[in-house]
């Protein structure tokens, strides 16, 4: 099977921590840069508050879906890195690692 590439301009938007604020309606206080995390490019680990509630911080795992060339040639998105899915959830411990984030 041939593995996925990722066109340079989805992996800048990713690198970029004011673009998951963005995607997830949130404030980020923290992120967890887990090295056991090989996999998953599109994935993040983030400590985040509500943008408009600005309720107590709490640890996520976030994961992202933007739309790439084959998407667009599909018509099931209109341009390049547009949010496909978006999914957020509150976890303990690292899934990846193991580590306790508190
Ligand atoms: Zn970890």
């Amino acid at each position: 099977m041939k593995e996925y590439t990722e066109s340079q301009e989805l992996t800048e938007l990713k690198e970029d921590i004011r673009n998951w604020e963005d995607w997830f309606d949130v404030i980020i206080t923290e992120c967890h840069d887990c090295k056991e995390n090989k996999k998953y490019y599109d994935t993040l680990i983030i400590k985040a508050k509500d943008q408009e509630t600005k309720s107590h911080p709490n640890w996520f795992l976030t994961r992202v879906w933007l739309a790439d060339e084959k998407e667009i040639e599909m018509a099931e998105a209109e341009e390049l890195g547009e949010v496909i899915s978006a999914t957020q959830l509150e976890i303990s411990y690292c899934p990846f690692c193991g580590e306790k984030l508190s």
